[in-house]
Order: C-alpha cells, then structure tokens, then sequence
C-alpha cells in the first residue's frame, strides 16, 4: 500500500508549505510518506526521493505527464514518465550511505565523505553563490592532509562519487525527440512536481468549498465531508 494524502492532509500541508522553501515543502512531503517518528530530514536524497514518489503514487497515480522543449529542434515534447521509472534501482545489499561514508583519493587528499541529506538542503541557501561548494563541504566529513579550504577538483570529484553512494539522488528522465531523434536527460525534481499538485488541488478544493458555501450555507468541514465524486455533482447542479 502506498501512502495517500487525506484531503484535509493535503490542504494542511499546503497552508504550512505555501512560500516556503523547496527543501522545506520536500520535508513535508516527505514526513506525510514516512513511518511515524521517522526523522526525514536526516534520511539520503534517494530515501527522499523513493518516499515522495511512493505518496505521488498513493495520491495521484504512477503516470507524471512531463513537458519539455527538444535541446535540438526546439519542438515541444509531452512526454508520460512513471514512478518506477523514477525510483533509483535501491539499496539492496548495499551500505547505507548514512552509516557508512566513502573514501575517495584526490589531489593528493584522502577524502571521506558521506550523502546529502535533506538536513543539507535545510542549511544551503540554493540561490546563494556558493551553495555548490557549501553542499559539498558538508558532504565531507574527513580529510587527510587537513586542509583550511580543499581544491575545486577535489570537491568535484566528491559530487562525482555521490551519485555512487546514493542511488537515485537524482531522479532524471532520458528523453528522445520525435522530431529529429535527438536523446538527452532532463533533470525532474520529484519534490517540487508533486508540491505544485499539491497547490493545484488545494486551490481547485478551496474554490469548491467557497462555491458550495456560497450556494448551500456549508461550512468548509461540511464540504470536505462530501466525497468528491458528490461534490462534483453538486457543483454540477449549481452551474446548471
Ligand atoms: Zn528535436
């Protein structure tokens, strides 16, 4: 069973996600997919990721329609992507990338380092300048010779390896245009999909709950107590 968003959870989560942060709202995805007490934050990019597409199944479906512009042509593309075509290829028999960091050798430097985590995102302004080298840097935990700052190349070579040590951190969909047979991956960012459904449904619920109010003195508990398919012939009935 997948988890499902209640509609009352949903417009919830939406009042407290609403102009918050991306790595914020992810959280909050997250913590409605998650076993209760589960600290999400703490949790890899990936078990973020197999944790929100698990509820977007639960909640909406498997099929994410997606849109993209072809690199190439310019043409613009509707593609269908699913869940499992989303989720990383898991962690069976592998360590857990939270207990147990990498080591990498580099210019010279012994590095460990360990996964992103979504307690990363939290810390890292996005749009800040420096939020590359300052996610990196968290992601090392050791080095050796200790160094006051480590090279360019040598974080480079750390944001290489995590896609290793945490399989599908990065969700991205291979695409190939019709037009001129051009192939490329685009990046989708699983949190911020399911974040900007989670607002179309709660705005399109609030409408109808301001509708029926309007028309049949409901309170906003009474029309959520109505099942969608009722609601829509209700609403049916008004326009009519
Ligand atoms: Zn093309």
């Amino acid at each position: 069973m997948r988890p499902e968003l209640t509609e009352t959870q949903l417009l919830g989560m939406w009042e407290t996600g609403d102009g918050q942060a991306s790595p914020v709202r992810a959280l909050l995805l997250a913590a409605a997919a998650a076993p209760p007490g589960e600290a999400v934050a703490d949790l890899t990019l990936a078990d973020l990721n197999a944790l929100l597409l698990d509820l977007r199944e639960g909640s909406f479906g498997s099929a994410l329609p997606c849109a993209a512009d072809c690199p190439d042509c310019d043409e613009p593309l509707e593609v269908s992507v699913t869940t499992d075509e989303l989720r990383g290829p898991g962690r069976l028999n592998m360590p857990d990338p939270r207990r147990d960091p990498a080591k990498l050798l580099a210019e010279g430097y012994e590095i460990t380092y360990r996964a992103l985590t979504g307690r990363d995102l939290l810390a890292v302004d996005p749009v800040s300048p420096g939020a590359r080298r300052a996610l990196l840097s968290r992601c090392v935990i050791g080095m050796d010779p200790v160094a006051d700052v480590l090279p360019e190349g040598v974080l480079e070579t750390v944001a290489q390896r995590l896609a290793d040590l945490d399989p599908g951190a990065d969700t991205v969909l291979p695409l190939t245009c019709p037009y001129c047979r051009h192939t490329w991956t685009a990046a989708l960012d699983v949190a911020d999909y399911l974040w900007a459904e989670v607002e179309g449904y709660a705005r399109r619920l609030l409408h109808e709950v301001h509708t029926l109010a309007r028309v049949y003195g409901w309170s906003e508990s009474d029309v959520l107590a109505v099942s969608p398919a009722r609601r829509r012939f209700y609403l049916e009935a008004t326009a009519g």
